[in-house]
């Protein structure tokens, strides 16, 4: 299975196990909006629960909110999101498909480096043992020839951003030879800017003062609050906000799943510090996001940090965690030195001051803030897409098994009864009775054994729990294991112990 067959079968397989379903399907679907269905919603809540309580549970100095989706339409003026949340987008004038000209020239770097690592991993098969890699990329001139490229066309990309000069970006594409994927075509347009925030209205219709915008994310929620939490918690700095919920763009390039949609959901801590401490922590919250992705155990090198050629108004350093999708490696989070901007324009525009008094240094200052902001909606594509597998089984039948670690699987154990007769599934119910106060568990008595076991290793349970003519008489069961097919006879007083140890989010916490 290639990647392009992966990634049509984590889409299919979403749908048909009730992960994931078109927006208003029954109407063709509304494009780049997703529902999630009744096992998608619960590995969502599970991703969100261990990123809450990563965050805010296991840091002293960190506290969350829920700030309402509609702010003071001030807010978007006050964070340059009116004037500044723009995409570069550029049209084929065959295909009449718009794009957004950045991610065209991205792409064609990174397939430039990715032709350089085909040969890296070529000769490295080649001379096994003695190859000396990075001795190869400086010396071999097919890889330097690459390289260099892509890194002429990075430094040209990045000028054209910083000066905000949308002919060049535009004559970057036309230079790089970048086709349309529809038409095969380079007949562009113009290079423009269009602004990502949906608006609505509030109140009465018509005056102008009345429009307002689909927060387009959740930080500036915080920004707002920051001095209501800081009093009302008694917070001292270094203190930190955290916060989940809904955000909304007009994304223009709507497409790869759930990786891109215009409703989506937003995991950001906001982390204020002391001015000129900022970098430190910048650094502190890098290598601490980056532990909390492994500790997911997704496989070793699938994340990699990417460090913004442009940053964007309000940052003086930022970087994104990039998650090797079967698409390639592309953003999953991003950690952001935000300086004081955000808290400083809030209080020109809205005459309050924002200050902290540091009882330490006698002084006031407007803090600085160091921001780590990741889609739950991407995290939940980076899990899917490395969970599912199909394997080949030694009797010669294969499975689909969606291999999620254990904390975070929709289900923590199926409670089967052998046969739908004879007391057994009683016997089931009362094995749920048992554990259901503590861990998600389903019952299940339709279908052959082998059928059900099968199904529950497509939507990634971990534990099969099956009740059979012993347990009527000894009150054991056998218990069967997602990933090594094996089963065990134990107690059903044992159950709740062995789940507890194999299923539970604190081991998940324990490694980040
Ligand atoms: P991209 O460059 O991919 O558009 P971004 O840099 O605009 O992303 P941020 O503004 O840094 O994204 O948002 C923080 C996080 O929110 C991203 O790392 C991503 O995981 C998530 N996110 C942003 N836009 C979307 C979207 N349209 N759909 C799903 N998740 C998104």
């Amino acid at each position: 299975m290639n990647q392009e067959e992966l990634f049509k079968n984590v889409i299919s397989h979403s749908k048909e196990y009730g992960f994931i379903f078109q927006s208003s399907e029954i109407y063709d679907g509304l494009s780049a909006v997703y529902d999630y269905g009744q096992l998608g919603v619960e590995l969502k809540k599970n991703l969100r629960d261990f990123w809450w309580k990563s965050m805010v549970q296991m840091h002293a100095n960190i506290v969350g909110i829920d700030a309402a989706i509609f702010m003071h339409p001030t807010t978007w003026k006050a964070s340059g999101h009116v004037d500044a949340f723009n995409d570069p987008l550029i049209d084929n004038k065959d295909s009449k498909k718009r794009y957004r000209a950045d991610v065209l020239i991205e792409d064609y770097i990174a397939k430039i480096n990715a032709k350089a690592d085909k040969e890296v991993e070529k000769a490295k098969a080649k001379f096994g043992e003695s190859f000396d890699e990075v001795l190869y990329r400086q010396t071999n001139t097919r890889v330097l020839e690459s390289i260099n490229k892509a890194a002429q066309i990075e430094a040209r990309f990045k000028e054209a951003l910083e000066q905000n000069n949308l002919e060049e970006v535009r004559q970057i594409i036309i230079d790089c030879e970048i086709a349309c994927p529809i038409s095969g075509t380079k007949n562009w347009t113009e290079v423009r800017q269009f602004n990502l925030m949906f608006s609505t209205q509030i109140g009465s219709l018509s005056e102008d003062s009345n429009t307002i915008y689909l927060r387009p994310e959740t930080a500036q929620g915080i920004f707002v609050n920051y001095l209501n939490v800081q009093k009302t918690g008694r917070m001292k700095i270094p203190f930190g906000i955290a916060q989940t919920g809904k955000a909304f763009r007009n994304e223009i390039v709507a497409r790869q799943f759930i990786f891109r949609m215009r409703e989506f959901e937003q995991m950001e801590m906001q982390f204020f510090v002391r001015p000129g401490t900022e970098m430190e922590w910048y650094h502190y919250w890098k290598d601490t996001r980056m532990k909390w992705h492994q500790a997911l155990g997704l496989g070793e090198n699938k994340h990699k940090f990417h460090d913004h050629l442009k940053l964007a108004h309000y940052a003086n350093a930022a970087c994104d965690i990039e998650f090797e999708f079967p698409f390639g490696f592309k953003e999953l989070e991003g950690i952001h030195s935000r300086t004081d901007f955000d808290l400083k324009k809030h209080e020109s525009f809205s005459g309050k001051k924002l200050q902290y008094f540091d009882p330490e240094l006698n002084e006031s200052y407007v803090p600085y803030v160091v921001e780590t902001s990741i889609g739950l909606d991407r995290l939940f594509l980076a899990v899917m897409s490395q969970a599912y597998m199909e394997e080949k089984l030694e009797d010669g039948t294969s499975r689909v098994v969606l291999s999620i670690p254990y904390a975070l699987a929709p289900i923590k154990a199926a409670i089967l009864p052998l046969v739908n007769k004879d007391g057994l599934p009683e016997k089931a119910d009362e094995i749920v009775n048992l554990l259901k106060y503590d861990f998600n568990v389903a019952t299940e008595a339709k279908d052959a054994i082998g059928k059900r076991y099968r199904r529950n290793d497509a939507i990634g349970t971990p534990f099969c729990i099956t009740v059979d003519y012993d347990t009527m008489e000894n009150n054991t069961v056998t218990i069967r294991n997602r990933d090594t097919m094996t089963q065990e006879r134990v107690a059903i007083s044992d159950l709740w112990t062995i789940l507890n140890r194999d299923v539970s989010v604190s081991n998940l916490l324990k490694k980040c």
